[in-house]
Parts: C-alpha cells; structure tokens; sequence
C-alpha cells in the first residue's frame, strides 16, 4: 500500500464488527445496526471509477463499488498502476465513520483481460469446445490469481448464458448452447472463488464471481429490440415456461449451489408464453429474481445490476430506481449518475415506496460478500502474486486450453496433423494477430485488431512447431503458393464485445471476400486446412468441397502455441462442437433437440487425430450400449463417459463427411444425453446415428 495510507486498526474503536474472529453474521448485523439510511444507500451505489466528478465523492456518498468498464484501465496499465489507482480510492473510503472498504469489480471474462501482458484464456466458446471441466477451473484460477494481484477482488464472471442463435453478438461468452453443457462448465465459480463456503475468498489469488446474465441472454430472439440498435443483443426471449426451467435457467441452480458470490441480471426481456404479461424486463422482473433466484433457488449473495441497465426500465428514473431495488437487486452499476442515483434511492425509502427492510437486506449481503473476501482486515491491493501475471506457468494452461478447445471438423485425407518435414503455406486475415485470436474484451472494450498485448499469434507458434525455415507466410495469399507440400489459411472474424458482433460492419456469418479469396488461391492450389478464428460459427458450405481439412479455432487467446501443438501432433485434437454449425444463416436458429436439424455439422461433432481410433462396427456398439448402462446404473461416470466416446469416434469415423439430417440428430441429442449422464442411451442414440 502507498506510504500515505494510514493503518488500519483493527479494533480501533473497539466495535464488534472489526472483530476479524468474529462470526460474519454477527459482524453484518453489528455495522448494520450503526449505519445510517444514507451510508446503506451508498452500499447500493456503484460508479464508474472515470464518472467520479471529485475523489472525495467516495466518502461523500459512502459509495459502496467502484468498477472499470472494458478498457477504463489506469496509466501506466500495469499491476502495479492497478494496484495504486485502487488503493487511492480505498484509502478515501478509509476516510469514512465505519472505515467501510470498497469492492472494486472489472469484467476478467477471459483472464485479466484489461491489463496489457495478463495471460489471455480461450473464449468461454473455445472452453466449451475443450468439453474438459479442468480446462474451466484452470481458466478461472489462473484469472483469479492475475486478478487479485492487482488488488481487484471482484469479477463479473462467468457468463452462464445458454447462446441459441449464433447471430448474438455475445455468443463467444457461452460456453455453448446446452444447459447441460454450461452447467459442465461451472467449476470455473470454483476456479474463481474456490470452496463454495467462501472460505477461500480471503486469499490473494482468488476473486468474487458473478453469474451472468441471469436470465435468458442467450435466447433473445432475432428481430426482437425495441431499442432499434440491436436486432437481438439485449432483445427479448420469448419462451414456454417449461422452456424456459429447461433451457435458459438450468444452468444457474448449479451456481448457486457452488456459492457464486454475486448475480448479474440480463439487459434482455422475458415474455413467457401462456403469461398474460407480456415481456418485463429482467432488471424489473421481481418473479424471477426475488421469487426464482433468491426464494427457490436460495441465493444468498448479492445481485449487482448490468451497466446503465435500470435505465432502461420503462418510467421515469424514480420508478427504475424502485422497480429494480423491489424486484431484488442489491447494487446498481448506475454507473455515471451516482449522485442522482444515491440522492433518488434515499427520496423512494422516506417515501415507504422502497422499504427499510428491502434496503436492510440489500446492505447486509453486500456487507457480507466484504467480509468474506477479508476486504475489512485488509482494504489495500496484496500485489504478492504480481509476478505470476503473465508467467511461463499461467501460459501453459493457456496454451493446453487453446489446444483443447480447438475442434476438427473435417480431415479429408489426413492433412492434419502436419509433418515436421512438410513445407507449409500460411496466408489470411487471422494468421499472425493477436488482436484477432483473442477477440473482444481484451485490453479494451471491443477489442481490436493487431498487437495488441503479449502473446504468440498462430503463425508464430507455427514457426515454432514446424522449423521457421518450413513456414511461409503471406496474409493475403499473394504470395507464390507453388512448392509447397500443404496449405494453412486463418480466417474468420475481427474482434467485438457486444450487439451484434460484425454483421454490422458489412459481413454476417459469411467469410469475409479477402477470407474467401485466400481460400481459393490456397486450396485451389494444393491440399489445405482452413482454421476459422472466429467467436462462432462462419457459413463455410459453398467452399467445403475444397478444403481438405477444416478446424474451428474460436477465440484461443494469447497462446497460439496452443493452437500450433494440434496441427503438428504434439497433441491430439480432441475439441468437440460446443454450439451447432449451420449450413445456412435460414436455418437460424438451429440447436440441439430440434425436431427438424440438418446442420453442416451437428453439435458434439469432433474429429480426432489420436492414433488409436477405435475400430469396430455394429457388434461393437451393442457391447457399449451394454457397457455403457452398465455404467448409468452404478453412477460410474468417467466410465460412462469413456464409453461413450469411444462409441461416438467410431461413429464419427464411419460417417465421415457423410452428415445427413438422419445422422445429425441423433449424434448431437447423444452428446447431450452424455452430458445428463444418460450413457446407455446415449451409445443408442449413437446407433442410430451409425444406421
Ligand atoms: C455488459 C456486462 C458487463 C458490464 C460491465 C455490460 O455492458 O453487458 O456483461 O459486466 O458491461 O462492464
């Protein structure tokens, strides 16, 4: 901590709830007790540490948060500015009656993406992809651990949506389109936060989570914004009920179930069919969050409302005000408008229209999450694990991510893996940008394209892999192409965070025309892989025929290492479809348990290049389906899930590029009975798909 911080007392006025030994409950009943309506609203109230008119606003309005949105980072961007320009806000909050800390949150979606030279992790999209829940706790832990060191000890993350129509901007924030396969997902909380007590929350590698958006952000109908800017980012789910408990928030009991510390609610509506109400806003929907999330499913942690999200709450900014506080949320990322906010919240509480004891309650889990993260004890940044931002170590888990989430599509003729001795041919848009393969939200907002932070591009990791001498490289394909044994073209999309993606920016699901042409040129010239980097699936159909092998890469972040380890061998793929991939943007939306579902590629669809790929036919398959209920009933499920891969890669191997509706469905429902642990039913489904 700077010089000019004073020490914190412990017991300084000899107070109860400065008693670090002290049950929580206890200590939150204690402050809350002593605290005026006033500093409870400042509890509620979180800014944007660049809309704070005058740093003394933090002790003037007894803010409670402060965060950074994307890119809203401190000069110099390293730890250690982090940890100053922190550490200058807390010690105004020292500056209060009850010494209350600050918790201070940014958006770390995939490693502490805001700070230049942190260890970017693969999308959640590609984490998905890796079908492997170590490769999400890993992700999460090593985010904490380069988090927390720059004293912030809040993470609005992870994003448990369920992405439906890839036409979502946000669909790289999911880790796929079935409940089944996000709930998988959720050690991340525990990478994260560790013990779902929170006992761990003290540590200096280890940061509050957020489960977001709760609920139905990835359901949003195409088409559906009022707000005319967004066709589908923020617009409205309209579903069943059964619909709904199903697909949109399965995932979240799970969460709360491994003490996610925080909630963030959607900007999206919901509009349950057969409920005459029509579609309510989530930061509005009282059923959902105090009746759903809070009194159900028993979240007892702090819901923390979206940017500006109130906002948008039909009525003037008084009713947004106590429409969210009485539909149950906590906090408010208000962001800018604090003093407005702070000023309006305390007018609605003498007004009886918002209660005491609503605000009691808000405050008391606020508090809560406070003490557990040992803020009280220890207001100022611990920059102890500073020196693991950015490490060999933490880049290796990067690494065998990004080669984990890396899904083969297709291999016609084995070109993949390469070969040492190969001349390979490297050309498009994606190749060599570090901007490109780690997307949005990283180091600012949307991301951009270029040099952006330290890693190795694909290219690179390329070079590395293959001997720099058998590697050419020439972005636009211009380059000769003859001589050369293989071809490797990169393409894809260019980085954003949220609406729509880059559709807007003239290109849809489609490849751009300089993608399409480097495809061309290279696979017209000789045997070609095509990696598309890209935050969901690209419409490939009308160029399939000429690529040999094709691999969807997502979003692998800084390690492309990774990336390079499956072309060359050094590990095998075996990267699974986290999200169905279309032939055509008609067939959106289009996922999993549809009734008609006639993909390019069905969801699960991985090919691999293990060399021992499991042989057998018919006979072989009804011994699994044996094996594998066998498996179901005695709860054996690393068993079970053995079984059933084996029993889908011989599948796989027997279709080959021969993917009929007939075989699509029944392959993709089997990965998601696989993922509910129905195993024999899964290699049944499997049978089907080989028939
Ligand atoms: C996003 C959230 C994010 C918040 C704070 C919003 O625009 O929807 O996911 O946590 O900004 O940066």
């Amino acid at each position: 901590a700077p010089a000019e911080n004073p020490q914190v007392v412990i017991d300084a006025h000899g107070l109860p709830y400065l008693d670090a030994k002290a049950p929580v409950k206890k200590r939150v009943a204690d402050l809350l007790s002593r605290m005026s309506l006033a500093e409870k609203a400042g509890q509620m109230t979180q800014a944007e540490r660049g809309a704070l008119t005058a740093p003394g606003d933090i002790a003037a309005y007894d803010l409670g948060s402060l965060l950074s949105g994307g890119g809203s980072t401190p000069t110099p961007n390293t730890a250690e500015g982090w940890a100053k320009m922190i550490d200058g806000f807390q010690l105004r909050a020292q500056a209060t009656r009850f010494q209350i800390p600050l918790i201070y949150g940014v958006d770390a979606v995939h490693g502490h993406n805001n700070l230049t030279g942190a260890t970017i992790m693969p999308h959640n999209i590609g984490i998905g992809a890796s079908r492997d829940p170590q490769v999400a706790y890993d992700a999460g832990k090593v985010t904490a651990a380069e988090v927390r060191a720059t004293g912030i000890p809040w993470d609005f993350a992870p994003c448990l949506c369920v992405a439906r129509d890839e036409r979502w901007g946000r669909t790289y924030e999911s880790f796929g389109e079935d409940p089944a396969l996000v709930e998988s997902m959720e050690t991340v909380i525990q990478g994260l936060q560790g013990a779902a007590s929170g006992k761990d929350l003290k540590r200096n590698d280890k940061v509050l989570a957020t489960a977001k958006h709760f609920v139905g952000d990835g359901g949003t109908e195409f088409g559906s914004s009022t707000t005319g800017s967004y066709t589908i980012d923020q617009g409205v789910t309209k579903v069943t009920r059964q619909e709904l408990e199903a697909v949109q928030l399965a995932p979240y009991q799970d969460a709360v179930d491994r003490g996610v510390g925080t909630f963030m609610p959607s900007y999206s509506s919901l509009d349950i069919l057969g409920d005459s109400e029509g579609p309510v806003k989530m930061h509005a929907n009282a059923a959902m969050i105090n009746g759903v999330l809070k009194d159900r499913m028993g979240f007892d942690g702090f819901v923390i409302s979206d940017w500006q999200a109130i906002d948008q709450i039909p009525g003037d900014y008084a009713s947004d005000v106590r429409t969210s506080i009485n539909a149950g949320l906590d906090m408010i990322m208000v962001p800018y408008a604090y003093k407005d906010f702070h000023a309006t919240l305390l007018d609605e509480v003498r007004a009886g229209r918002v209660s005491e004891k609503r605000i009691d309650d808000a405050v008391s889990r606020i508090l809560t999450q406070k003490f557990k993260l040992g803020l009280f004890e220890k207001p100022y940044a611990d920059t102890g694990g500073a020196s693991a931002i950015g490490s060999a170590e933490h880049r290796a888990v990067a690494r065998e991510a990004a080669a984990e989430s890396q899904v083969l599509l297709k291999n016609a003729g084995g070109v993949l893996p390469l070969k040492k001795s190969q001349k390979v041919y490297v050309a498009g848009s994606n190749a060599d940008d570090i901007g490109n393969q780690t997307g949005g939200w990283t180091i600012t907002w949307q991301g951009s394209s270029g040099k952006i932070t330290d890693g190795t591009t694909i290219l690179e990791g390329m070079r590395k892999a293959g001997g720099s001498d058998s590697v050419t490289y020439s972005k636009d394909a211009s380059a000769p192409t003859g001589g050369h044994d293989v071809g490797v073209v990169v393409v894809g999309e260019t980085p954003y965070a949220e609406g729509i993606g880059d559709v807007g920016n003239g290109h849809d699901l489609a490849l751009s025309a300089a993608d399409k042409a480097a495809v061309d040129t290279v696979c017209g010239a000789m045997k070609c892989a095509v990696l598309v980097v890209s935050g969901r699936p690209q419409l490939i159909g009308d160029q399939l025929g000429d690529i040999d092998a094709l691999v969807a890469s997502w979003l692998p972040g800084t390690e492309g290492d990774g990336v390079a380890d499956v072309l060359y061998g050094k590990r095998a793929f075996t990267g699974q479809l986290p999200v169905t991939w279309p032939k055509s943007e008609a067939q959106l939306p289009i996922n999993v348990g549809d009734a008609s579902y006639d993909p390019q590629f069905p969801y699960g669809w991985g090919l691999t290049t293990l060399t021992k790929v499991p042989e057998g036919g018919r006979a072989t398959l009804k011994a699994l389906a044996a094996a594998a209920a066998l498996a179901e009933r005695t709860g054996s499920d690393e068993l079970g899930r053995a079984i059933v891969d084996k029993a889908r890669l011989l599948v796989q191997r027997k279709v080959g590029e021969g993917i009929t509706a007939a075989v699509a469905k029944p392959f993709a429902d089997a990965d998601h009975l696989l993922l509910t642990g129905r195993y024999g039913r899964a290699v049944a489904k499997l049978t089907e798909a080989y028939a």
